[in-house]
């Protein structure tokens, strides 16, 4: 690992190398206004698995994108007329704000935990010259193991990841310390998900109108782990050891599953076994067998270790009806 310290004379060239490392896969941990954040190219599906795998995560949560400028925004998310006055007025900022996905947006939906949307928002300092010298977006979550609190030094990133990260850009303190405020605009009324670094009072002014506050306990405040957001429409079966006529097989490395030939379609998450190839495939290859003319999924055991958690998960929801 890299830990590059950040001054006036250090500052292109450790762009230029972290912008190198995230085109190669790598995870760059970059500080924002508000923390530090564990950046992944957000159009390389392996690269974001890696991200879940380092910080141990044990579901796939959807990520916010981190843009250069609303240009580039553009290219990911819908933009109404309330979504460019809150752009214009908080970006660059702490305002992450989740959008419709724009067709052909070049984010890989394990980014979007397969969601019809997309939560974007454009940092201040550095992380915004990665990101424009890259030329596309970084998905980043804190830079902590799951369920640690959120890092707000270079050393903090140091100690939790420093064997899953290439490079760690040390600009000192974070000057936020608190995560991005979330406002959704998929729906007619504006939503406050989460609140963080700029007050949902600014927020509601800029609107002219009162954001809904999701209430404790309800799905929309996370809305990666409801469970009904990842339901295909066909019926799923789990550690399945054999394939039934007209379901279709999604298997993993060499299971032997019996029937397998003759299955409606097949395909695999990781013919190598590779649990990070498996994450980066399971919502585009849920998404394909949804569509193949089969009556229902069958899905082959998949290892309980590492990102096998996650995938696991995510499985068992999608098969909740
Ligand atoms: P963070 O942990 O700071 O990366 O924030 C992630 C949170 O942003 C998620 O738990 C969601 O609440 C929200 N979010 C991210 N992406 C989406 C999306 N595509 N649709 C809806 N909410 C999202
Ligand atoms: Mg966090």
């Amino acid at each position: 690992m890299r830990h590059i310290t950040l001054t006036e004379e250090t500052l292109a060239d450790a762009i230029a190398e972290a912008v190198a490392a995230l085109r190669d896969g790598a995870l760059v941990a970059l500080p924002t206004e508000t923390v530090y954040g564990l950046a992944a190219d957000a159009a390389n599906g392996e690269a974001v698995a890696r991200i879940f795998e380092a910080k141990g995560r044990p579901r796939f949560n959807p990520l916010i994108s981190h843009v250069a400028d609303p240009a580039m925004a553009r290219h990911y998310g819908l933009f109404d007329a309330r979504a460019e006055r809150l752009a214009a007025e908080f970006w660059p900022g702490p305002l992450s704000l989740v959008l419709p996905r724009a067709d052909g947006a070049p984010v890989h939906p394990l980014v979007t935990a397969g969601l019809p949307s997309v939560a974007l928002r454009v940092p201040r300092g550095p992380a915004r010259d990665v990101i424009a010298a890259l030329g596309g977006a970084l998905a980043a979550p804190s830079a902590n193991l799951s369920g640690r609190v959120s890092p707000t030094r270079a050393a903090h990133v140091v100690d939790q990841l420093g064997d899953a990260i290439a490079i760690v850009l040390d600009a000192g303190p974070c000057a936020v310390g608190l995560e991005s405020t979330i406002v959704s605009l998929t729906g007619d009324k504006p939503r406050l998900l989460r609140p963080g670094g700029v007050p949902a009072e600014d927020v509601e002014r800029v609107l002219g109108t009162r954001l809904e506050r999701a209430k404790a306990g309800d799905a929309v405040t996370a809305p990666g782990m409801l469970a009904s957001h990842y339901a295909p429409r066909l019926p799923l079966r789990l550690n399945a050891t054999s394939v039934a006529p007209e379901e279709a097989l999604l298997t993993f490395g060499d299971a032997a599953i019996s029937g397998a030939d003759e299955a409606a379609a097949m395909l695999n998450l990781s013919a190598s076994g590779d649990l990070v190839e498996a994450a980066a495939n399971v919502f585009a290859h849920l998404a394909v067998l949804d569509d193949s003319g089969a009556e229902a999924i069958a899905v082959a055991p998949i290892p309980a270790d590492g990102l096998g958690e996650a995938i696991n998960d995510r499985l068992k929801r999608a098969a909740v009806r």
